[in-house]
């Protein structure tokens, strides 16, 4: 019996006691390997002195003021940081402490934005079938996971979804990048001419999908062409990286990559690396000024926005990935990752598809692979792939889920950025095993 609601009798969690680099160490002496950084948050490992330094520094200081009546040096700082590196015309960040936090604030800056310029009647949000945004209200009805929204379709907001660009199952044979993302901007551009192109305020998307279907990239240049969509019909675009962001890919920001500046783009998890809860969104310098020459004042807020210490926490680790030059270190452990998983589990049958960017990777398991057909939902072989992988010592975050009435079976894996080539080899060898034994245990063996 516990008192904590998270620890429910059918989930019988270990406790932590401490972290140590890569490793979780458990209330017996187990140690885990955190190849999934808790859900792609402990960017920098555990028990990391500089970080801890800076916080225990800033508490002693000044653990918090409210935003109401003072800023501090350490956002000022790190807002300063993240906005010089952001991709053009993001001009502010707006701190928050998590994920979900930053996606409100980005629904209702877009809103608000409209109501200052004038146009009142943009109110449609427009987002994708495959995506997590968070599990308040508006971010869940953003959202395009039919399982999360289920029970509380009653009390979200109308959003409105499209096509995901999820090559491994959406893209027709022999249909090349190009034409396929340009199927998807026309979708995009039919949704908001049907919704009324006046009517529709942002365009909703993670950069790299994460928790709904384990770390799926866009194909070469879908984002441009949302771009140019969104840009035509003077919708706002809005890009999730939460999960994605803040160097997972091997880029500060995962658009960077795609060449796009969004108008909103929120950030969280790797931020704080877990040390501290902290999120960002980050604005346009054109939603700002709007509000500013407008009612001055965005009508929302959080009595932890800003809170000193946890951007004290986030400045070290920003800093920190900066000295030790870690984000070339997620690109050549990411490579290693997926050219080592291939080797493993490649051949695999019900291996269906590996992907990802940097330490950013996803497995797709299937039942049989030329159909791509997924296992049998109540098989659950991603809760059995934890199990596993937990008995083996080493943390992943599978999962299951329903998209576009396809039930896939996915892992996804996040390790620290400070991982070393002999940690993405120990990681590799318990995953296949893991694996292995969890499609056994489903009666289907992994032989042919
Ligand atoms: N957006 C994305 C892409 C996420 O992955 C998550 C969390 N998994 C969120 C938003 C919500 O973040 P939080 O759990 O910190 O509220």
């Amino acid at each position: 019996m516990s008192y904590v609601f998270h620890r429910m009798p059918n989930r019988p969690l270990p406790i932590a006691v401490a972290g140590d680099g890569i490793e979780v160490i458990d209330s017996t002496g187990k140690r885990y390997i955190d190849a999934s950084g808790g859900a792609a948050v402990s960017c920098l490992g555990h028990s990391h002195r500089r970080v801890i330094d800076a916080i225990e520094k800033q508490a002693r200081q000044l653990a918090y003021a409210h935003t109401s009546f003072f800023t501090t040096e350490a956002a000022e700082a790190l807002a300063e940081r993240l906005i010089k590196a952001a991709p053009a015309g993001l001009g502010h960040a707006y701190f928050v402490s998590g994920g979900s936090e930053a996606m409100e604030a980005a629904l209702k800056l877009a809103r608000q934005y409209f109501v200052e310029i004038g146009e009142p009647q943009r109110k449609h949000f427009i987002a994708r079938r495959q995506s997590y945004h968070g599990n308040t209200l508006g971010a869940l009805a953003i959202g395009g996971n039919a399982w999360r929204r289920e029970p509380f379709l009653p009390l979200l907001i109308d959003a409105h979804h499209v096509s995901p660009c999820y090559a491994y199952r959406g893209r027709l044979a022999g249909e090349s990048d190009e034409a396929y993302a340009q199927r998807l901007a026309d979708e995009l551009e039919r949704k908001i001419l049907e919704l009324g192109a006046d009517t529709v305020a942002a365009f909703v998307a993670e950069t790299v999908v994460g928790a709904t279907a384990g770390a799926v990239p866009p194909v070469a240049g879908y984002f441009r062409k949302i771009r140019a969509v969104c840009e035509k019909h003077g919708v706002l675009l809005i890009l999730d990286e939460v999960m994605c962001g803040m160097g997972r890919t091997g880029y500060l920001y995962a658009c960077e990559e795609e060449g796009v500046a969004p108008d909103l783009l929120t950030i969280a998890k790797g931020l704080g690396a877990g040390y501290q809860p902290i999120g960002a969104t980050l604005v346009s310098d054109r939603i700002y000024d709007a509000i500013v020459s407008g009612s001055g004042f965005f009508q929302h807020g959080h009595t932890y926005m800003g809170h000193a210490t946890a951007c004290a926490a986030a400045l070290e680790v920003q800093r920190v990935i900066e000295k030790e030059n870690l984000l070339a270190n997620v690109a050549a452990r990411g490579e290693q990752l997926r050219a080592a998983l291939r080797e493993r589990l490649g051949e695999d049958p019900h291996v269906g598809d590996i992907r990802g960017r940097g330490l950013f990777v996803g497995v797709e398991l299937v039942r049989e692979r030329a159909g791509k057909t997924p296992f049998e939902p109540h098989r659950k072989l991603h809760a059995a792939i934890k199990r596993e992988a937990m008995a083996r010592g080493l943390m992943v975050y599978p999962m299951g889920g329903t998209i576009d009435g396809q039930h896939g079976d996915h892992i996804l894996l996040a390790p620290p950025f400070i991982c070393t080539p002999d940690d993405i080899d120990r990681i590799v060898a318990r995953l296949g095993d893991a694996v292995e034994a969890a499609l056994a245990a489903a009666g289907q063996s992994t032989a042919t």
